[in-house]
């Protein structure tokens, strides 16, 4: 899978796993705090294999006496949360909204049944296996918070201090980003892509807007995306300028009385942002903006959503 077999030094008591790999779903950044005797995570990777060569590699930064017992989940998804299981006894924080939000998120067994048992040559089978048969669900047990907060809460690793600040609803129901006060770092979760268009399952995108907005007020000077290369603030400044380009190329359609199938594939072949890896999260950025648009209050449908996109890609796939 080619995965990295060390972690950059980010700031004093900060390394980062970044496992890079733009242009497919679920490599997702994590964050190590250590301290003294003291250690932390902001995020576990996907599944077994991928949060043990995580362990592998951070080596001999984990502390002597033992390995992490502290867990930050800045989101339910699992692409953020399966590794938890493989850090028993530790304790997982994760948002009150976040920890409810997970009966709505796919299963291992459903992601196990989407790369497994769905046709092959169907959109959504061929499009799952593409982007998450690489990953073993087999086995993965989703754990869930065992601390929940609201608002902000407070966590000291040895001597560093972070604050977990409640974000969402934006990327998810219950984001939160991670400040390093001392350090001029944010963990950025999932309210924040590199290389790739971004995917917000809760939105709407003003939401999003205001949770970068959140991030930049902290004045980090490194902020670290859920998936794809460090960021700087400027980066930050530039993804709010697509996202707020975007909010207006689908409301104008959604005005116009286009359907969010046709505004997503209008806005797509007008080129918007054509530099970055998966374009057909657009379809999935739109339909969940026309729902906020249609004032539609019930739960997304992860599993609905992503079927729409695959459905996209398969249509613009190329030879291979
Ligand atoms: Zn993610």
């Amino acid at each position: 899978m080619n995965l990295p077999d060390g972690l950059a030094p980010v700031a004093e008591g900060l390394h980062l796993w970044a496992p890079a790999h733009t242009g497919t779903w679920g490599f997702a950044n994590c964050l190590l705090i250590t301290s003294g005797e003291e250690a932390a995570l902001v995020d576990t990777p996907y599944d077994r294999v991928m949060t043990e060569a995580l362990v592998a590699a951070a080596g001999c930064l984990l502390p002597a006496a033992g390995g992490v017992r502290t867990i930050v989940n800045t989101h339910g998804n699992g692409d953020h949360t399966f590794g938890n299981g493989c850090f028993p006894g530790a304790e997982i924080i994760a948002t009150k909204a976040g920890a409810e939000h997970l009966c709505h998120e796919p299963s291992p067994q459903q992601m196990h049944f989407l790369t497994h048992q769905t046709p092959a040559d169907q959109p959504l089978g061929w499009y799952a296996r593409r982007h998450f048969g690489r990953y073993r669900y087999e086995g993965v047990e989703a754990i869930p918070p065992t601390i929940t907060f609201s608002g902000r809460y407070e966590l000291t690793v040895g001597d560093v201090r972070a604050e977990l600040i409640e974000v969402g609803p934006a990327h998810s129901a219950g984001d939160l980003v991670v400040h390093f006060p001392g350090r001029a770092v944010v963990c950025a979760g999932d309210v924040l892509f590199a290389g790739d268009h971004p995917v917000h399952w809760n939105g709407p995108l003003t939401n999003v807007v205001a949770a970068c907005e959140a991030i930049l007020a902290l004045q980090p000077e490194v902020v670290v995306p859920g998936h794809g290369a460090v960021m700087t603030p400027r980066d930050v400044q530039c993804h709010v300028t697509y996202l707020r380009e975007l909010e207006a190329l689908i409301h104008d359609r959604y005005a116009a009385g286009r359907s969010a199938g046709e505004a997503a594939a209008d806005i797509l072949a007008g080129g918007f942002y054509d530099q970055l890896g998966l374009p057909e999260r657009v379809v999935i950025l739109t339909a969940v903006e026309y729902r906020h648009l249609d004032g539609d209050t019930g739960e997304p449908d992860l599993v609905a959503l992503a079927a729409r996109a695959a459905d996209w890609a398969y249509r613009n796939r190329g030879d291979d």
